[in-house]
């Protein structure tokens, strides 16, 4: 089994970095693991800590309609060159958290991704070194209100609505090219979306070389690559995995937005 790094809350607040053992204990680390954190003398039990998301990004920079046939789908064509979009930090929930159905929205889609985190500080890269940036890859579900996407003619609100964007449970350093994105909902044993990761348009290195022609990519920062074929509606009370050969799954379940909150 690939290393686990995790990122947990103690129940007296603290956060940390750390290492996931088989048994669920936790190793921890004195710094995030792209910082060079080592780890320390301290472990945590299984009903000690709760998993967060594993980075805390600046800001995570997401690319549309990166298999052609989810372009197919949107009935458009594949970009000539990579589309850009931001999500807020504010729109990152863990594994297992709910997301919140926003009264605005009567059409809201998953969307099974896989992740990159950012290790160094990145300028002008080409995709070269790019790929020396790229620390791991974990799991997202960049959910957006795609009616509002539709409505407003760019996407910030669509996707930008707080817990839009489920991430993790962990990350892996290593990721076979040829692995499988799979996304289900419920009980259903057949996915809603499957695709193998390099049948993504532009790869994981061109994507980073890209994006750092336009803006610095920090260390924690995360790169969201694209949705394959198959995106649809969740209800309240759906629950939606978002797994990928190699790293594990990403759950979680849907409420509805409580105004008061
Ligand atoms: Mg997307």
């Amino acid at each position: 089994m690939a290393q686990r790094y995790v990122r947990v809350q103690t129940a007296d607040g603290q956060v940390y970095y750390g290492l996931l053992q088989i048994d669920r204990q936790i190793h921890i680390l004195d710094a995030p693991p792209w910082m060079k954190g080592q780890p320390t003398d301290l472990e945590l039990a299984p009903d000690n800590y709760q998993i967060l998301a594993p980075c805390a990004p600046s800001k995570i920079v997401a690319v549309g309609k990166n298999y052609a046939n989810h372009a197919a789908e949107m009935g458009t064509p594949v970009p000539t060159e990579p589309l850009l979009f931001l999500k807020p930090s504010t729109t990152v929930i863990p594994s297992d958290a709910p997301i919140q159905y926003p009264p605005q929205s009567k059409r809201v889609d998953y969307e099974g991704e896989l992740a990159l985190v950012i290790g160094d500080r990145c300028v002008n890269c080409t995709p070269q070194q790019a790929q020396t940036r790229i620390w791991g890859y974990t799991i997202a579900n960049d959910v957006t209100a795609r009616d509002l996407q539709k409505r407003d003619g760019q996407w910030t609100r669509a996707k930008g609505f707080d817990t839009f964007c489920p991430l993790g449970p962990w990350i892996v350093r290593e990721l076979n090219p040829g692995a499988k994105l799979q996304t289900f909902l419920n009980n259903d044993p057949k996915p809603v979306q499957s695709a193998l990761i390099h049948e993504m348009v532009f790869p994981p290195d061109v994507l980073v070389s890209y994006i750092s022609q336009v803006m610095t990519l920090l260390p924690g920062d995360v790169v969201l690559t694209g949705t394959p074929e198959g995106v649809g509606p969740m209800q309240v009370g759906d629950r939606v995995r978002v797994a990928i050969e190699g790293i594990g799954h990403l759950d979680n379940f849907l409420i509805t937005r409580d105004a008061e909150a």
